[in-house]
């Protein structure tokens, strides 16, 4: 029986994810975060828009353990999302957390930076991140702290990267080594992929998005392209930065695939007969509505993106 993405979002997910290598005992963790390969921890968050209920709690941060030290990969929505994934490492491991690496510099996955501050953790990002992040901190913080309420968006701050990458940059934790590639403009201009060594896991961050419509925030065409690029050799197994803890390459991104080809090829033919940027909103990619969560949430934004950056083609 093929397990199509209906059967997926009826039956919980289960189906879709590879198997998890372990579910930590309860109180390990508090069940906050699953084990998808030896030694990489997961948490995964809410499909969700930031509100006070979820504090925050709605992309998928984790952490991989070395012999000599542990990284964090993103850090949550809110810097209480941050404790409980710190909390998290240090009910698992001694070992010091030495990096925090952003996968790019939407909120949900930076604002829980300031929970790992006082570790004398090197903060990591794509060379542009921390452009990224300064343009925009005052508006981020300012919807955030409506969204979020006060109570969760207490202590939040802006923390950007102290070591950047730009190509590739090997961090060593001790019997495996993460590397870590600063993508071309895809989902936003900051996409940073993390790989770890040991069990070819890679962090892909918002570039992967699963059951949560995906958003675009740098380029179409970009993202496009790098998806095209990595399924020429995928990973083992991907950690998406929204849906399961882990899948297959395949399961994370033929949909994904699906979803931006379709806008593309419907904003293009629309482009085409003249139509305008609102005519484009009302119906390009429409066909897509019942595969995604929270579509009316951003497709419309993603048609308006894609309409401003395929009109100059
Ligand atoms: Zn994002």
């Amino acid at each position: 029986m093929t397990i199509n993405r209906r059967m997926c979002l009826a039956g919980g997910l289960a189906a879709c994810a590879l198997p998890v290598l372990r579910v930590l005992p309860v109180g390990a963790t508090g069940g906050f975060v699953i084990e998808v390969a030896p030694g990489v921890f997961v948490h995964r968050g809410q499909h969700a828009v930031f509100n006070p209920q979820n504090k925050g709690d709605i992309s998928n941060p984790g952490f991989v353990v070395g012999e000599e030290a542990v990284a964090v990969i993103d850090t949550g929505g809110s810097p209480q999302v941050g404790r409980e994934l710190r909390a998290a490492v240090t009910s698992i491991t001694d070992k010091p957390i030495r990096y925090v690496i952003n996968t790019h510099m939407h909120p949900d996955h930076v604002f829980g930076n300031v929970a790992f501050e006082a570790d004398g953790t090197v903060f990591v990002g794509h060379h542009k991140l921390a452009r990224g992040l300064t343009e925009r901190s005052e508006r981020y913080l300012a919807i955030n702290k409506d969204l979020l309420g006060p109570e969760a968006f207490e202590g939040t701050k802006i923390i950007p990267p102290t070591l950047t990458v730009e190509g590739t940059r090997t961090l060593d934790l001790g019997g495996r080594t993460l590397e870590l590639s600063a993508q071309p403009t895809a989902h936003t201009d900051n996409d940073l992929t993390v790989a770890d060594s040991k069990t070819g896991t890679v962090f892909m961050g918002d570039l992967l998005f699963v059951e949560h419509i995906p958003t675009i925030d740098g380029s179409i065409k970009g993202w496009m392209a790098l998806l095209d690029r990595i399924g020429q050799a995928p990973p083992v197994r991907v950690v998406p930065g929204h849906g399961p803890h882990a899948l297959a390459w395949a399961d994370a991104a033929t949909p994904l695939q699906r979803y931006l080809r379709t806008v593309a090829t419907d904003v293009r033919a629309m482009i085409a007969q003249g139509k305008t940027l609102a005519e484009a909103t009302e119906s390009a990619g429409s066909s897509e509505k019942g595969a995604w969560l929270l579509f009316e949430e951003y497709h419309k934004r993603n048609v308006s993106a894609a309409f401003a950056e395929l009109e100059w083609e």
